[in-house]
């Protein structure tokens, strides 16, 4: 456990400001942690496992906070939208319902009132529940500096396990979603209904699907999308191509077999349901 004392947190109102404190840190070769909801960072620091003394708090810059409808598809997520913001979104529930599922499972209300969207991402675990939704829905992740603003898509913004492409400098401002059109579905598979880790997580928009919990990363399956893209239909074909993508591990919360048949039942499912009119509140 890391006494509480010895960390230094910096409270900025405004982006601005966030973000010269982010440059002068990084200068020094002091980076400092960016904290939203620290849901994440507090179970980190609890277990003693972040060496970080240093910590940027996001909670009072307001600019950051609410989700906003864009167009006719569009929705923009600010660095400090929870997953209470996406269960109480009209736009959300609208354009990207199966946002809305997955933001009811995640942990409890507590969690769901300090936990953002933002976090999920940048604390690339593998098994996070709003990540594969959003890459499924082929998000954009806004990041800026001091200097300026960048653009990268979520399926581009791992690079391995818990690897970002977030510069320290850098602060995730905003994930952009044109929701494509297609059958939407969300499915989660844990020890339980509530505060669970999953052991498999898929998300599917129209032809694009993503699965948490199989690899170090949350994946697109790349190779069963360009199948059902060109019209393949055969069940046992798309199962094997969803395990080229999906190659999960042994690990304390389940076997790799285990989830290797998840990711199986949870395709043909998804593939039996594929064609049929998409789902709207
Ligand atoms: C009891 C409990 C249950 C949970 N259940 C689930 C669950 O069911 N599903 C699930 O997916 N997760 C779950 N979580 C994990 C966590 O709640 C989520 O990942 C949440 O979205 C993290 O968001 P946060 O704002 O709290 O992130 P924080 O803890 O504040 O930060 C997480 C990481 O993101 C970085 N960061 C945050 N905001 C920014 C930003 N704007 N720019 C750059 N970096 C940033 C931080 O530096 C840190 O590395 C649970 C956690 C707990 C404690």
């Amino acid at each position: 456990m890391i006494a509480a004392a010895d960390l230094t947190v910096q409270r900025p109102r405004t982006l601005k400001q966030a973000l010269q404190l982010l440059r002068d840190a990084s200068a020094e070769n002091q980076p400092l942690t960016p904290m939203a909801g620290g849901t994440d960072l507090f179970v980190t620091l609890n277990m003693g496992q972040r060496p970080s003394a240093r910590y940027l708090d996001l909670w009072a810059i307001e600019k950051l906070r609410g989700v906003e409808a864009t167009g006719k598809r569009g929705l923009v997520f600010g660095a400090l939208a929870t997953y209470t913001d996406c269960i109480e979104s009209k736009a959300v529930h609208k354009r990207l319902p199966i946002l809305v599922d997955a933001a009811r499972q995640v942990g409890g209300v507590q969690i769901q009132n300090r936990g953002t969207l933002a976090g999920n991402i940048e604390n690339g675990s593998p098994a996070a529940d709003g990540v594969p939704v959003l890459m499924a829905a082929d998000a954009t992740v806004v990041l800026r500096s001091i200097d300026g603003e960048r653009r990268v898509p979520l399926a581009a913004y791992y690079h391995g396990y818990r690897k970002t492409e977030r510069r320290a400098d850098e602060l995730i401002v905003a994930v952009e979603v044109e929701v494509p059109d297609g059958t939407q579905r969300f499915d989660k598979v844990g020890t339980r209904a509530a505060q669970a880790i999953s052991k498999v997580v898929m998300a599917a928009v129209g032809h694009r699907l993503a699965f948490g919990s199989v690899a170090p990363t949350v994946v697109r399956a790349r190779a069963l999308e360009a199948y059902v893209e060109a019209g393949g239909r055969d069940v046992a074909e798309a199962q094997r191509l969803a395990l080229e993508d999906a190659r999960p591990i042994d690990d304390v919360r389940s076997t790799a077999e285990y989830r290797r048949r998840v990711v199986a039942n949870l395709v043909a499912a998804w593939l039996g349901g594929l064609d049929k009119p998409p789902r709207t509140r």
